[in-house]
């Protein structure tokens, strides 16, 4: 369409200009014979005036002669209606003017007319166009000098003709608007315009065009106007006649053209179009329409339904066909696996014993298995619709929308656990297991819930809660009761308390003796610091180990005292027998070496031992001589550790 348009404006402009070119320049020529038929016969005229006797000779003549002439000039001017004035001036300053009184010392001689004709004599001068001041007409002088009978030329002859018709002639050109004509001298200057407010003025620019030949075409731009422009020059005058029109207004008929072609091609193409797709539709587009139609009604399962087309008998139409056919054995295929796979997962669901109930993310149920019933008591076919708050008892449903919440948030799956309600309003306990079905965005859609049924688990869990507590109770009670320590073996602090009553009794009845050693493990709260308790309670057990292997005579009463301290009972046992007793289980457990980084004492563990004997005191109560004992340990430990320490007696 572009390349058309082109080609088309382009053969547009070239034949518009060239006619354009040939009115102006036929235009220009009818001027040009105008102007100089025109000027030919004033030519003539005052050629013929020149000719005359009277005229040449009219400084001799008397009035009444001169009449003669005044009479013959104003019968010529009659004759010839562009003729305004004849006359003829005379180096004596003699005036002779048809319908005119020159004024008092009028002078011929200083006249332009006078003075051109004598300038290009004998030639006759055409001068420049005036406007006369009584009538605004526009008149042309054209003068010629006087050639006296005795020789020399003493006057000149001339005609004023009015040039009204040649100014009409130049605006008055029908062809184009912007059409019209003036005239220029040989130097360029315009004589004859339609507008009159350009005579005189020169246009060099336009003048430089047509030097050279008598004729021809240009073209030239004035005030952001390009024109065109033909000129010739009359043979006559030697004026130069141009006729110019705007481009503008040749080419405007070419834009309307160009523009109603174009639209006119496109309209033709829209038809064209238009009926090509009708054709096309009817071959191409319908049987693919109609394939579409067929597959959404087959994916629809409403195949029936639509009406049935006839694919036409060609390669769309038996392509449309084959694929019409090829989809609907897909689809049917698909759809036979989609139901399957349907039954499949209602079988599966039906068969849970746990309840999968689908809800809404409002918590509206969309769908139960059938456990649900079994679980909740609820007749088949109730469930959907109700909420899923419904189901769980008002105490927990704060923390039940909690749980909702983290799960579409955090995406938690549980499991949690709520007191649920069944029809009848009775109470069960169920645990939920959740997650979320999404869409294909990510964003979820429904919530699947998986309600199990706990109350038989939580009734087992609270009866083993029950027995637990129990068997803790009874543990506690057997604990308070033995007399042995767990940890070392060892008889434990309520064994030593009623023992010592005992011998404490036996001492007092019977005034035997008796000694109490207690010792103390030394920087034991560094060895565990350093090594754990685990091996602080190792330890314990080696050296209680120990003090059992040493302390072999029967009578001896070896006690866990509490914590790391040791207590020994010694019935019939003075000081000096307890100091040695002291001496060997201080060795004893020096030999066992157990390593101890951190003791201030040695590498190794030690113990600190305190020895008090009732015969050296005079004791009332068992414990004051538990309190002697520590005193003594506390000596030990004062005096280094790693050691015993007796109280002196009498203290
Ligand atoms: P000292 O030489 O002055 O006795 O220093 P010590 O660190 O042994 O001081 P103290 O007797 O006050 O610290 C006893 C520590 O023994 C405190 C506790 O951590 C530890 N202890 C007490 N009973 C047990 C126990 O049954 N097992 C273990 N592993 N550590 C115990
Ligand atoms: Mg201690
Ligand atoms: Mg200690």
């Amino acid at each position: 369409m572009a390349i058309f348009g082109f080609l088309l404006s382009a053969i547009l402009y070239y034949s518009a200009i060239s006619k354009a070119r040939a009115v102006i320049s036929r235009t220009n020529r009818g001027v040009v014979l105008f102007i100089d038929g025109y000027f030919s016969e004033i030519s003539n005229t005052i050629t013929m005036l020149d000719e005359i006797k009277e005229i040449k000779d009219a400084m001799a003549l008397d009035e009444e002669n001169r009449q003669h002439i005044l009479a013959s000039y104003r019968s010529f001017s009659k004759a010839n209606k562009n003729i305004t004035y004849i006359y003829s001036g005379y180096e004596n300053g003699l005036m002779l003017i048809n319908d005119y009184t020159p004024p008092e010392g009028f002078d011929p001689t200083t006249r332009p007319w006078y003075r051109a004709a004598m300038a290009i004599k004998p030639e006759t001068s055409i001068g420049l166009p005036y406007q006369e001041i009584k009538s605004k007409e526009w008149l042309v002088s054209t003068s010629r000098v006087l050639k006296q009978s005795g020789g020399g030329y003493g006057g000149v002859v001339a005609i004023d003709c009015s040039i009204d018709q040649v100014v009409h002639l130049l605006a008055q050109h029908d062809e184009y608007k912007t059409e019209f004509s003036f005239v220029v001298d040989r130097s360029g200057k315009i004589i004859i315009h339609p507008d009159q407010s350009l005579l005189g003025k020169s246009l060099p620019e336009i003048t430089k065009a047509f030097q050279q030949d008598s004729q021809g075409d240009f073209t030239y731009r004035l005030d952001n106007v390009e024109d065109v422009a033909h000129y010739s020059r009359s043979t006559v005058t030697g004026w130069t006649v141009v006729t110019v029109v705007e481009k503008r207004e040749i080419l405007r008929p070419i834009i309307t053209q160009v523009l109603f072609l174009i639209g006119l091609t496109g309209i033709i193409a829209v038809f064209l179009g238009l009926v090509q797709s009708i054709l096309l539709s009817r071959r191409l587009s319908r049987p693919l329409v109609e394939l579409g139609k067929k597959i959404k009604a087959t994916i629809a399962g409403n195949e029936p339904d639509i009406e049935e087309y006839v694919y036409p008998n060609n390669e769309i139409g038996s392509m449309a066909w084959e694929i019409g056919q090829l989809a609907k054995k897909e689809l049917n295929a698909k759809a036979r696996e989609l139901q399957e796979s349907e039954e499949t997962y209602k079988t599966i669901l039906m068969a849970s014993p746990d309840d999968i109930t689908i809800a809404d993310l409002s918590g509206r149920i969309i769908m139960v298995s059938e456990a649900a019933h079994r679980i909740f008591d609820y007749p088949p076919g109730e469930g959907p619709g109700m909420s899923v708050m419904d189901f769980i008892v008002p105490e927990d449903h704060e923390r039940a929308q909690a749980n909702i919440m983290k799960m579409l948030h955090e995406n938690y799956p549980g499991p949690n656990e709520y007191r649920a309600l069944r029809k009848d309003g009775s109470r069960l306990d169920i645990e939920v297991n959740n997650s979320l079905i999404r869409d294909r965005q990510g964003n979820p859609v429904r919530m699947v819930l998986i309600v199990r049924d706990i109350t038989s688990r939580k009734k087992a869990e609270q009866q083993i809660q029950e027995l637990v507590h129990q068997l803790e109770i009874e543990r506690d009670l057997a604990q308070s009761n033995s007399l042995t320590d767990s940890l070392t073996g060892l008889s434990n602090r309520r064994f030593f308390d009623n023992a010592f009553r005992t011998e404490f009794a036996r001492h007092k009845r019977s005034g035997s003796q008796l000694s109490l050693i207690m010792l103390d493990v030394d920087h034991f709260k560094k060895y565990n610091d350093h090594y754990g308790h685990l091996e602080g309670d190792a330890c314990l057990r080696q050296i209680a180990h120990t003090l059992q292997t040493v302390v072999e005579r029967a009578p001896d009463i070896l006690a866990r005292y509490g914590g790391e301290e040791f207590v020994l009972i010694l019935p019939d046992t003075d000081s000096q027998g307890a100091a040695a007793l002291a001496r060997r289980i201080g060795e004893s457990v020096r030999r066992l070496a157990l390593p101890h980084a951190k003791s201030d004492t040695a590498e190794f563990v030690t113990i600190s031992l305190g020895i008090a004997s009732a015969a050296d005191h005079v004791l009332t109560d068992g414990a004051q001589l538990v309190a002697l004992a520590d005193r003594a340990l506390y000596h030990a430990k004062m005096n280094g550790r790693n050691r015993f320490e007796i109280l002196p007696a009498s203290i």
